[in-house]
């Protein structure tokens, strides 16, 4: 085998920030990515059609800079804030929203004026549910031991599954295996986005050798187990599992800023984008599954969204390729090391 050629993947999960920076990182994923939905925790949040519209703007300007991402398309999400109404769901919907994101407070980055409970949207929640927008979950409980956070909110999806039997809800960035117990217990409409790494690292990489703040992450990662269930699960086909990165970059000097001074602790997000798919190719491939591939970054994605599929196609070629060492000021997972597949787009894709 010396290339694979798939369908032009979607990422369903994307953080490409705000200001100077964004146009370097989000070019840095739409040179794979055909698409990809786009996180709302700015400052502000991406919570008003107004602000939505003003970041997709400020997203495709930068995409079209460069002839090689221009085709790229921001689906946008927006932030669930407490009390938000139907009416300002409507106007998101109209703006082109494909997802509502819920955000426990004080879960992750920028998170803070999240949500207590679904109580403290439940308007939103109804009108999403009426106007078929899918609802897209942190699915955190901060006041837990980190590495139980995921499993402490699972009770909280099945009450939203049984509060709003209609809505359709992403449990994001999936880490541990509970999780995926859970997820064969609830009805189809209850899918799941996996990264790349939560599929293939676990806490070693954070801290087995020294302290590393570019695997840290929310959820972090987890243990050999989790991560085992996690790879049988998206190996096996499952199309209720699909690729979204929670690729999210942060400039250096935050990731390793001088904490022992009282700086700010390193914020969590690793800026996997610019290594993900030549690392989930070798990951289908060990697996003897590459032709499993496609359905997990370009099909089962784009079905639960209700979007058409990708028509350009790439290749992924099996030779080495290397990771860039610095994206504006961010370091990429795995910076400056080779990775076993190299990205081609074909010609008209
Ligand atoms: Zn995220």
């Amino acid at each position: 085998m010396e290339f694979i050629e798939i369908r032009r993947p979607d990422d369903f999960h994307l953080h490409v920030r705000q200001g100077e920076p964004m146009a370097y990182w989000v070019r840095a994923s739409a040179r794979d990515f055909a698409r990809a939905l786009i996180m709302p925790n700015t400052i502000p949040p991406a919570d008003s059609p107004e602000r939505v519209e003003a970041y997709r703007a400020a997203i495709l300007a930068a995409v079209r800079e460069d002839p090689e991402t221009a085709g790229f398309t921001p689906l946008m999400a927006f932030k669930i804030m407490p009390g938000m109404g139907a009416e300002r769901v409507a106007g998101l919907k109209a703006a082109g929203c494909l997802a509502g994101k819920y955000y426990p407070a004080g879960a992750t980055t920028n998170s803070s004026d999240g949500l207590s409970s679904p109580a403290a949207a439940r308007e939103a929640l109804l009108a999403m549910e009426e106007l078929g927008l899918p609802l897209s979950i942190h699915a955190e409980l901060p006041e837990y031991f980190v590495l139980d956070r995921e499993k402490a909110f699972l009770p909280t999806i099945e009450r939203l599954s049984r509060d709003y039997p209609k809505l359709r809800i992403v449990i994001e960035h999936l880490s541990c295996a509970e999780s995926l117990e859970f997820l064969r217990s609830m009805p189809e409409r209850v899918c799941a986005t996996v990264t790349v790494h939560h599929l293939l690292y676990t806490m070693d990489e954070t801290m087995g050798e020294g302290l590393n703040p570019h695997f840290f992450c929310k959820p972090c990662l987890k243990t050999p187990r989790d991560r085992q269930a996690l790879q049988d699960a998206v190996l096996s086909g499952n199309p209720r599992i699909f690729f979204g990165s929670d690729s999210a970059p942060h400039a250096l000097s935050k990731k390793e800023g001088p904490f022992s001074l009282g700086g700010p602790y390193a914020p969590g997000g690793v800026f996997s984008a610019p290594a993900a798919l030549p690392l989930l190719a070798a990951f289908f491939e060990e697996g003897g599954m590459l032709s499993r591939l496609e359905n997990f970054t370009s099909a089962f994605g784009a079905a639960f969204y209700g979007l058409p599929r990708n028509s350009g196609r790439l290749r992924l070629v099996k030779r080495d390729s290397r990771v860039p060492e610095e994206i504006a000021g961010a370091l990429p997972m795995l910076a400056g090391r080779q990775l076993p597949f190299d990205v081609e787009r074909k010609e008209g894709a």
